[in-house]
């Protein structure tokens, strides 16, 4: 294979435009992208004629607008090129409003109440800061999902709105710091993706895991992980093929994707693409999970992409790499070589500092599901408490700023930290530190709360939206100033004394955190349920209004969607485990019980003063766990029952956590402890250990 000629082969990119477009075509649409403006009729016919000739060369015979609704999975809508023409016969046609407008039936996405049915139908439009692609026989065009009334129904659409915001604000501060020449900052992301792979044939035997994506039942291996490392270190021949296939196919859609052998967990992976814009990272993630699941059917895998697909075993995330750039080249979380450029690196960092500090809700919301639930606060996971790692080195030059004192390194010469000269910041020589939720890594934030199974999109947007509020302020404050030096000092000493709170080096994992970060005033919201009203208060809505990302009408629309898939989450694990029990496990115990009663009564007709202590104690203990299992079965039945009575969204949510999900933990508890007596093959479906030594 030739990389150079596969790479962005199936992507209409702009070096495929330059290429065909005429140029004064090519030229406008350039500036348009650039500028993210609306694109103009005439233009986008002849790009989309354009498209549609080099897409059907590669095989493309339909188009569609691949779009991301709020249930988190991209959605398309499939169209083919051909048109009937007169007198029969038919013509491939694709004209400028079929690329750049497309009408759905938003009815049956989620809106929460945001449309009324009268108007259900919503339009998809072009968003021509990421590229199209061909995805088999069809012409995808990434687009945005609005309401008639232009009320985003979809992930793109905020985002794009705070890349704007970022854009704007960032742009104040550099021209005051004398960055004339700077048109446009955008916001870089790395999205590195975890996921399982096991045994096709065992997932196909598993309800839970084809329903919901993880185990609901299913007792511990006897052998821990850590145990499995030496052996799980070697990548086996199958699933190198599957990942020399998925790169292959992300290569081929411009995705510059590089999959690894992660060895926290047995059977876990990892794939890290190289950054790019905030939106096509987002876009890519999208088809990089979309590509891993297709890919892992056909080496006879089941990709799992759900944050905890085995109680017990490492959880999956996806780490969000996070920082801010210039269409001159300028990383703006780059720490500089000269004074001047670490005042813009300060500025910068303290920005992120203080927005994260204001805004902690807005993070842990943004990473808020059902499934991430399991993650977040468990022993494994970043913690459900949002704090800041910056490394020894930077912490301590931040202190010093803060003291006016100066700043001495070890051996490294001694920095003068007058009023007037900031010191330079070393690169990062810390190791990094793997509890924290949000650090910083020399220059970049690493952003690691965010689910393996959900879209990266609403943590760039909280993330984009909040610094770009924070630098907003900051910009307001130096264009008043009379002395900038003086005032860009002034702020980065003044963020650092009120913000401090936030930054914490140590372990997050610790019981000790949990207590100082509560003396500390940060806020712990271990639930979906516990953080989600955080995104309708006065504050917040006032912030997303004021920076033009989402109105109070579409807050509202998403707190309800975001509660709603909760329950419906949970409600359709209690419901799948409901059937696990009643149809697998409830008739193996007894059948297994039967076996070992005759078994018994067979060896007393043959020998009657046999001791038959293990037998008789193995029935009387499944018994018990029937009896238990029996019970625990009706609990959660009843519970999923009692849910229509809960009054309103939120008490819905919290009936789901604290009913269903509790009865949920009881019924799992008994029937792995039945497991683990009962005759493996007697069991109704593979059990931990099996999946976890998938080859
Ligand atoms: P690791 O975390 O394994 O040490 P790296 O730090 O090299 O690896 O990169 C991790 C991820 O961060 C990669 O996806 C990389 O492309 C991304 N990344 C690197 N620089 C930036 C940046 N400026 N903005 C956003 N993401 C970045
Ligand atoms: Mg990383």
């Amino acid at each position: 294979m030739n990389l150079q000629e596969t790479f962005g082969s199936l992507v209409f990119n702009d070096a495929v435009m330059r290429q065909r477009l005429p140029k004064e075509t090519y030229q406008v649409l350039h500036r348009t992208i650039a500028e993210g403006r609306t694109l103009n009729a005439e233009v986008a016919s002849v790009v989309a004629n354009t498209m549609k000739d080099w897409a059907m060369e590669k095989g493309a015979t339909h188009f569609t607008h691949w779009f991301q609704p709020m249930t988190g999975v991209t959605a398309e809508k499939h169209d083919s090129f051909l048109s009937p023409i007169e007198g029969g016969g038919a013509i491939m046609e694709f004209s400028g409003k079929e690329l750049v407008r497309g009408e759905s039936d938003a009815s049956s996405f989620p809106s929460g109440g945001l449309r009324s049915t009268f108007e259900a139908r919503g339009y998809t439009a072009w968003d021509p800061t990421s590229f199209a692609f061909i995805k088999g026989d069809t012409l995808c065009i990434p687009t945005a999902f609005c309401g008639y009334g232009g009320q985003a129904l979809d992930k793109k659409t905020p985002l794009l709105r705070s890349m704007q915001a970022l854009n704007h604000h960032a742009k104040r501060i550099l021209r005051l710091l004398g960055h004339h020449e700077v048109k446009k900052v955008t916001a870089t992301v790395g999205p590195e993706q975890e996921y399982f792979l096991i045994d096709r044939e065992l997932y196909d035997q598993r309800k839970d895991l084809i329903c919901t994506g993880r185990t609901l039942l299913g007792a511990r291996p006897p052998k821990g992980q850590e145990l499995d490392d030496h052996y799980f270190g070697n990548l086996k021949p199958r699933v190198a093929a599957f990942m020399r296939e998925v790169d292959e196919e992300l290569w081929k859609l411009g995705v510059s994707a590089k999959t690894e052998h992660n060895e926290a967990a047995p059977c876990q992976h990892e794939l890290a693409p190289i950054f790019t814009t905030a939106n096509i990272a987002t876009d890519h993630n999208q088809l990089t999970m979309e590509t891993m699941r297709r890919v892992a059917a056909r080496h006879g895998f089941a990709c799992l992409l759900h944050e905890k697909p085995f109680a017990g075993v490492n959880g999956s995330g996806k780490h969000n790499n996070w920082s801010m750039s210039t269409d001159t080249g300028m990383n703006l979380l780059e720490p500089g070589e000269t004074p001047a450029e670490n005042a813009q690196f300060l500025l910068f960092l303290v920005a992120v500092i203080k927005a994260v500090d204001l805004h902690q809700d807005l993070l842990r919301i943004s990473v808020a599901s059902a499934g991430n639930d399991h993650r977040l606060g468990a022993s494994e996971a970043p913690p459900a408490i949002i704090s800041i790692f910056l490394g020894d080195e930077l912490r301590a030059i931040l202190d010093a700023l803060e003291h006016h004192r100066a700043y001495v390194a070890g051996e490294k010469t001694e920095m003068n930290i007058g009023v007037k000269t900031l010191p330079r910041i070393p690169k990062d020589t810390t190791d990094r530190n793997r509890t924290s939720p949000l650090a910083f890594t020399g220059n970049k934030f690493e952003f690691r709360m965010p689910g393996s199974a959900m879209s990266i999109s609403e943590a760039n947007v909280v993330i984009n939206t909040i610094v770009a509020d924070v630098l907003s302020q900051f910009a307001d404050q130096l264009e008043k100033a009379v002395d900038l030096r003086a005032a860009v000092e002034q702020i980065v000493v003044d963020t650092i004394t009120r913000h401090k709170r936030i930054l914490f080096n140590g372990n997050n994992y610790s019981d000790e955190w949990k207590e100082e970060a509560k003396a500390r005033g940060l806020l712990n919201l271990p639930s979906t349920p516990d953080a989600l009203p955080y995104l309708i208060h006065p504050g917040n809505i006032a912030l997303f209004e004021r920076q033009k990302v989402y109105t109070g009408e579409e807050l509202h629309s998403r707190y309800e969607i975001q509660l709603e898939n909760y329950c419906k989450l949970i409600a359709i694990e209690g419901n799948t485990m409901l059937d696990m029990v009643n149809q697998g496990v409830i008739p193996a115990v007894i059948g297994y019980t039967h076996k070992v009663a005759q078994a018994a009564l067979a060896k007393r007709a043959l020998l009657p003063d046999l001791d038959l202590s293990c037998e008789e104690g193995l029935v009387r203990r499944l018994n018990e766990l029937l009896l238990g299992i029996r019970d625990g079965a009706k609990a959660l039945a009843d519970s999923i029952s009692a849910l229509h009575t809960a009054a309103d969204p939120l008490a819905r949510a919290r009936h789901c956590r604290d009913h269903i999900f509790r009865a949920m933990e009881n019924l799992r508890a008994l029937s792995d402890q039945a497991e683990m007596i009962t005759e493996e093959s007697a069991w109704p479906f593979p059990g931990y250990s099996k999946l976890l030594a998938t080859k």
